[in-house]
């Protein structure tokens, strides 16, 4: 297994093949986690590299956050989950919306995006990261999309589409769905996922409507600028959709799920999360990965690194 807990520079030259970004600790698991088990059942390396893991200096979560940001108890369930998978794992400690000014009150202000993609603290720092991680040859990062407007999540997004559209990266840098995509509204308020819909009664929510209503209530909450409006040029390019059939790793998938316990149980329980799931991949065919392309009449080109670097 892959641990990287020493210095970046370290960490770098031990990354996997595969690193697949989670803002948060459980959500590459929860958008692709049979694929994560897939591919280490082939004998890749992967990883997942989750973005928001860092507390600031004497800073204390208001009570409802506290979920959240217990960091110490999800990183065990972290490590457990992973472990299950065969994945290794690397929390690169930036912090997370519920830190930053202006304060947030209740948990569906986080769906809420600036007008200006200049007040995403971390934006450089996490486009710097997925930088180097590119500048190593054969190296392949599956990013969120950002669906569901959680503002975290549609930073992390955000970074990963400016260094897609920098380097021209497409074949190595891919995209996973949120959880959040699961829900008809998220889907439709999104660039990408709007391009792939489903009738109402076709819905995952069917099989647990609590875990459906909770999550378009966050996509009612939804606020301020998708990411087509920070980055225009995203919604130009080509995007295409993969269907990853979850199979037998689906089991790994939900068993992996089931220890990122102090959140399964804020979803509404473990019971309920694996139907809703299991219903959402039915409906898919499996976990869906999207990449982008630009037109080949364009004349666009992949950017490589630079021959002199390793
Ligand atoms: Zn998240």
């Amino acid at each position: 297994m892959l641990v990287t807990s020493e210095s970046e520079s370290d960490s770098l030259k031990h990354v996997a093949e595969i690193v697949f970004l989670s803002p948060h600790l459980d959500d590459a698991v929860l958008g692709a986690g049979a694929l994560i088990a897939r591919q280490v059942a082939e004998g890749k390396k992967v990883a997942v590299w989750t973005v928001f893991t860092g507390t600031p200096p004497g800073a204390r979560p208001r009570a409802r956050f506290r979920v959240f940001c217990s960091y110490d108890e999800r990183f065990q369930e972290d490590e457990r989950a992973l472990s299950l998978l065969g994945a290794g794992y690397r929390w690169l400690g930036f912090g997370e919306r519920i830190w930053s000014e202006p304060p947030v009150s209740n948990s569906m202000q986080l769906f809420r995006t600036p007008k200006s993609a200049a007040s995403f603290e971390n934006l450089a720092a996490i486009a710097e990261t997925i930088e180097k991680l590119l500048d190593h040859q054969g190296v392949t990062i599956y990013a969120p999309l950002g669906v569901g407007n959680h503002y975290d999540h549609v930073e992390v997004a955000l970074a990963a589409l400016k260094v897609l559209c920098a380097r021209r990266a497409f074949s190595r840098l891919l995209f996973y769905e949120d959880f959040y995509a699961t829900d008809a509204a998220a889907r439709r308020r999104h660039f990408v996922t709007r391009r792939l819909t489903w009738g109402p009664f076709k819905a995952s929510g069917w099989a647990s409507p609590a875990v459906g209503l909770l999550l378009r209530f966050g996509a009612w909450s939804a606020r301020g600028p998708g990411i087509d409006t920070y980055l225009p040029e995203v919604a130009c390019l080509s995007w295409s959709c993969k269907v990853e059939p979850v199979g037998e790793f689906e089991v790994a998938k939900l068993d992996a799920v089931a220890e990122y316990r102090s959140q399964v149980s804020a979803i509404g329980g473990f019971g309920k999360l694996k139907s809703y799931l299991r219903r959402a991949h039915a409906l898919h065919g499996g976990e869906l990965i999207w990449r982008a392309d630009v037109d080949e009449a364009a004349g666009s080109k992949e950017k490589q690194p630079p021959s002199n670097e390793k």
